[in-house]
């Protein structure tokens, strides 16, 4: 009796599945609500997700108030998300495409370049040894690196006291890499994801987290009572969407959407990271 109903069951998946294949072939869907008309002709990346009907990111989702998942309601939230979702709203993709891959820092210019994401929006700094690997379009943001301690810790003040100091930070990630190179006496702890980092900081088995200042901001805040940001950032970092390098027709299309005059970016900045009280103007983008 068992045998039977597990075949039964297989047969039925199987049907399901035929099913499923052949409504994705003669069926569409999304095509009542489409969103407004693309003009987008010379991108591959572009032409591969009207193919396949989906948006492949990447994002961060352990940073509050960028890239975050909230495990129990599995909502996404934060500036870089938003971000995210505009340019997928932009290429006529609405919300229910798109399919998000969490990616930490050290892994995206191989996500990119192996095609398993169409673009990356989380924390992503401009920087030409990227670039020799994949393209960005923006800055859509500017903050610069800097530290998280112990609220109770009065001995780190600034980047000029972490000598004998372990300072945590992601893998493959630009403040980790500026640690190392200038400040020769203090210790470096890595780890894939920032939250790691703040987790060893609070069972205090590092004196520090380092990254951008807008994501120490985030962890600061949702355990104030725990955690402080201290000094003023001490590095520039410009952040843009990573794209498959040579797509200068997608590259184009997110940069004139980020330059054509619209509020979208006051918006999205008023309602995740300005909530914070800290104003700043949308940077230029560098149309290299
Ligand atoms: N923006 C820096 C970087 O791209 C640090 C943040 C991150 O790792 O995402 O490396």
């Amino acid at each position: 009796m068992r045998k039977k109903l597990s075949l039964l069951a297989t047969a039925a998946t199987a049907a399901l599945l035929l099913a499923g294949c052949a409504g994705g072939d003669t069926t569409d869907p999304g095509s009542s609500d489409a969103p407004a008309e693309v003009t987008l002709t010379g991108s591959p990346t572009y032409d591969a997700m009207v193919e396949a009907d989906t948006v492949r990111i990447g994002v961060k989702e352990d940073q509050p108030g960028l890239g975050f998942l909230d495990a129990g309601t599995g909502e996404r939230s934060g500036f870089d998300i938003e971000i995210a979702k505009w340019v997928a709203e932009s290429l006529g993709f609405s919300d229910d495409k798109i399919e998000y891959i969490a990616i930490p820092s050290a892994n995206r210019e191989s996500a990119i370049v192996n095609g398993d994401i169409d673009y990356y929006v989380g924390t992503y700094s401009i920087t030409d040894k990227r670039k020799e690997q994949i393209d960005f379009a923006g800055p859509y943001f500017i903050t610069g690196q800097g530290i998280l301690v112990a609220a109770d810790d009065d001995s780190i003040t600034s980047e000029n006291d972490l000598a004998g100091k372990t300072v945590c930070s992601a893998t493959g990630s630009t403040p980790i890499q500026n640690i190392k190179d200038n400040y020769p006496d203090t210790e470096t702890e890595e780890f894939d994801t920032y939250s790691q980092c703040v987790e060893a900081l609070k069972d205090g088995q590092v004196d520090a987290v380092t990254t951008d200042q807008a994501i120490l901001l985030g962890y600061a805040s949702q355990d104030s009572e725990n955690l402080k940001v201290v000094g003023e950032p001490f590095s520039v970092e410009n952040y843009g969407v990573g794209l498959p390098k040579g797509d200068d027709a997608l590259r184009g299309f997110i940069n004139d959407m980020f330059t054509d005059g619209n509020d979208t970016w006051q918006s999205i900045y008023d309602e995740t990271l300005g909530q914070s009280g800290t104003a700043v103007e949308q940077p230029a983008v560098d149309a290299y």
